[in-house]
């Protein structure tokens, strides 16, 4: 109805408009309820924790030990690498060594001793084994012993071109090529300009293996065969003089230590001749009387002394040992 007064009742009963807001609003937030660990789990955290540490323990350990093994590794290895130096070091010196020996086996009996000289050969052996565990010494010595052998084929070689050749063509160089087997040769010279003297032919000390023959005494009509070959084997004797002093002091006390005359000796043994003279004739009514050598002929026992020293001298192979 219009015009009249609502109840009580009916203010009272009107619900808040929608959309109004409110006057305040507070949020409060509670705080979370307290909560207590239990012993049992403060017990299990102590124990894995403990056990999280001893895990970081050991792992750092292992690292260490890890670390040192491959540090031991290196170190081993780096040892066999040189062991392994050490090993091929000895095989090529022992090779080399061989390869010398062998080599110096085929010159046996060569009569020059000094030409092989075997007593270097021991002291290399030697020190290769001083050197054995020394790789750069080692192979010096490796190089030394192949340097030897070098020396050795060469000479060989030489030996034998000159054995098998008679390049002067002469009578005296077949006598000395049969004599010394290629070891020795000669010249035609003038060999008193060679030795500073007067003479048919003379050796020098610092070429011992040369012998020098005076082209014009050779030339000239007094000299035959059994001439140049007396002066040729008296030469020869110098050679081996020479080239084996030890044989050679022990052997020219029974001359007096007189080179000269154990040089005649030499000759007239190996010419079976008691006699340096000699005469050759020019033709039917002339000749000449050549006296050679040092005026003295020697005895039996002498020529036995002279058998002796050549079969002593030279070079007589044998093994060598560190
Ligand atoms: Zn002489």
């Amino acid at each position: 109805m219009m015009g009249s007064v609502p109840s009580r009742a009916e203010v009272t009963a009107v619900p808040p408009s929608v959309g109004t807001p409110l006057a305040s609003e507070t949020l409060v937030i509670a705080p979370p309820p307290k909560r207590t660990a239990s012993p049992a789990l403060i017990a299990v955290l102590i124990v894995l924790a403990v056990l999280l540490a001893a895990a970081a323990g050991v792992g750092v350990w292992l690292f260490l030990q890890l670390n040192d093994a491959n540090d031991t590794i290196d170190q081993q290895q780096d040892e066999i690498g040189e062991l392994n130096d050490l090993i091929d070091g000895k095989e090529e010196f022992g090779a080399a060594m061989q390869g010398l020996m062998d080599t110096a086996r085929t010159l046996d009996g060569a009569p020059l001793a000094d030409l092989v000289p075997i007593d270097d050969y021991t002291e290399l052996a030697h020190l290769g084994w001083v050197h054995r565990r020394t790789p750069t010494a080692l192979a010096a010595d490796t190089a030394r012993a192949e340097s030897y052998r070098s020396d050795l084929e060469q000479l060989a070689g030489a030996v034998q071109a000159e054995r098998d050749a008679n390049t002067t063509g002469s009578y005296a160089e077949g006598v000395l090529d049969a004599a010394s087997g290629g070891y020795a040769s000669l010249v035609f010279d003038d060999a008193s300009a060679v030795c500073q003297r007067e003479a048919l032919g003379c050796v020098t000390g610092d070429q011992h293996r040369t012998i020098h023959l005076d082209a014009a005494g050779f030339a000239h009509p007094s000299m035959d065969d059994w001439g140049a070959r007396l002066v040729t084997l008296h030469e020869y004797a110098h050679v081996l003089q020479f080239s084996n002093p030890d044989a050679t002091d022990a052997a020219a006390g029974a001359f007096g230590d007189d080179w000269e005359f154990m040089a005649d000796c030499y000759a007239l043994t190996e010419m079976d001749s008691w006699t340096l003279d000699h005469r050759v004739w020019e033709s039917s009514y002339a000749y000449w009387d050549v006296s050679y050598g040092y005026g003295r002929v020697c005895d039996a026992s002498q020529r036995d002394v002279i058998r002796t020293w050549v079969a002593e001298t030279g070079f007589h192979y044998h093994p060598v040992s560190q």
